[in-house]
C-alpha cells in the first residue's frame, strides 16, 4: 500500500449495537497534498468520519488505514502523530497559560524531546503569523487568532494531514477568510493533505476534492466544479450551492452561455467578458 494516504476500506460504524450504522460501506483514499472537503447535512456521518481517521473511534467492520498503518488500539498514538485534528470550538482546545505552553501540549503529548520543540513552536507560530504571540495569555486572542493556535499546535507535532472539523464556524467572516488563507498556505508550504468537513461553501471551492456525505454513505465526490455543476443532484438532498453557481444558473436562464462552472465571482466575469 503506498504510504502517505488515508484510506477507508469498507467502513461501518455505529455508535452501540442496538443503534443503527451511522456509516455504511463507506470506501476512498485521500493522497498526500490533497485537500478534500467533506459535506453534508447534520448527522451524515462527517464527524464519525474525522474521528476514525485518527483513531478517537474504531470501525466495527472494515479498516482505516493510515499511511499504510490500520488503525486500531495498538497504533493509535502513531496515527495521532500523522493525523492533526482542528475543532470547532477554539475555547476546548486551550490548556496552557501562554500561547507557548498550548503549541508545546500536542507534541508534550507525543513525547517530544524538549530541544525540539523550541525551534518547533517558533516555526510553528510563524507558520501561522502568530510569532509575536508567543507569550501572550491564549483566552485574551479573538477567535480567529484562538484557530491559528491550534493549527500552530497540531503543526508542531509535523503531521501529514490535518482534519479541520468545521473549525471556522465559530468565527465571524473576517477571521473565516484568514484561517482559510492560512490553512491554504501551510498547506502548500509544508506539502500536508487536508481534510476540512465545513457548511462554508465558499471554503468547499478551495478544495482540490470533495466529498458529500448522505445518511451514512457518500452521495457523489468529485471536484468542487464537478460536484456544483450537478446541482439537481445536491438539491435532491437539499443541500445548497455557492451564490455564484447561482448567479450561473440565472444567466443561463437567461440565454447567456457559460463556458465553466464557475467557482467564484472572478471565474463568472471572466467568463463573461
Ligand atoms: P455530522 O458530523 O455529519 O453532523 P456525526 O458524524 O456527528 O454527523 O453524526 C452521525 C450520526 O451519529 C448522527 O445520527 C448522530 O446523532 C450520531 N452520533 C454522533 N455522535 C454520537 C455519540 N457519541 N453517540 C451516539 N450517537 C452519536
Amino acid at each position: 500500500m503506498e504510504e502517505r494516504q488515508v484510506e477507508f476500506r469498507n467502513v461501518s460504524f455505529r455508535y452501540q449495537e442496538d443503534m443503527p450504522w451511522v456509516l455504511k460501506n463507506v470506501n476512498f483514499t485521500i493522497g498526500p497534498d490533497e485537500w478534500v472537503a467533506i459535506i453534508g447535512h447534520n448527522g451524515s456521518g462527517k464527524s464519525t468520519i474525522a474521528k476514525l481517521m485518527n483513531g478517537l473511534l474504531f470501525p466495527q467492520e472494515g479498516e482505516v488505514y493510515v499511511g499504510g498503518t490500520k488503525v486500531n488500539a495498538d497504533t493509535v498514538w502513531d496515527v495521532r502523530k500523522q493525523v492533526g485534528m482542528v475543532f470547532q470550538n477554539p475555547d476546548n482546545q486551550f490548556v496552557g497559560t501562554t500561547v507557548r505552553d498550548d503549541v508545546a501540549f500536542g507534541m508534550e503529548n507525543h513525547g517530544m524531546p524538549r530541544d525540539l520543540m523550541v525551534n518547533r513552536i517558533q516555526q510553528s507560530l510563524k507558520a501561522v503569523r502568530m510569532e509575536e504571540f508567543e507569550r501572550h495569555e491564549p483566552h485574551r486572542l479573538s477567535g480567529g487568532q484562538k484557530q491559528r493556535i491550534a493549527i500552530a499546535g497540531v503543526l508542531a507535532v509535523s503531521p501529514e494531514f490535518i482534519i479541520l472539523d468545521e473549525a471556522t464556524a465559530m468565527l465571524d467572516p473576517k477571521g473565516r477568510k484568514e484561517i482559510m488563507q492560512t490553512v491554504s498556505d501551510v498547506q502548500q508550504e509544508r506539502d500536508l493533505s487536508l481534510i476540512t468537513i465545513t457548511h462554508d461553501l465558499q471554503e468547499v471551492t478551495m478544495a482540490s476534492r470533495v466529498i458529500v456525505m448522505n445518511g451514512g454513505e457518500i452521495w457523489m465526490e468529485g471536484s468542487p466544479r464537478d460536484v456544483f455543476s450537478k446541482k439537481d443532484h445536491l438539491t435532491e438532498i437539499g443541500l445548497d450551492t455557492p451564490f455564484v453557481s447561482k448567479m450561473a444558473d440565472h444567466l443561463k436562464k437567461e440565454g447567456v452561455r457559460l463556458s465553466r462552472e464557475p467557482l467564484n465571482h472572478q471565474e463568472l466575469l471572466e467568463d463573461l467578458c
